[in-house]
């Protein structure tokens, strides 16, 4: 996994509570970005070729988990 800056994680943490108010995005995104045999993301394919090209989990199952985990804590309001 690459080291992102703070900047960054912030925007991801904003784009993440937006996305929790989307489950049924989130659960697509779980679903269309899942690892195939080899560890690598089914959703994030090389561009014209339909291959796996991004390690899995990629950037955009990491932002389902973490609006997954932004739900749970807005449930514990
Ligand atoms: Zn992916």
């Amino acid at each position: 996994m690459a080291t992102i800056s703070s900047t960054e994680q912030s925007q991801y943490e904003r784009l993440a509570e937006q996305l929790a108010l989307m489950p049924e995005t989130v659960a697509r995104l779980l679903v269309d970005h899942a690892a195939d045999d080899t560890g690598r993301c089914v959703g994030c394919t090389r561009p014209g070729t339909g291959y796996p090209a991004r390690v899995h989990p990629c950037t955009l199952h990491r932002l389902a988990l973490m609006a997954l985990a932004v739900r749970r804590r807005m449930g514990e309001r």
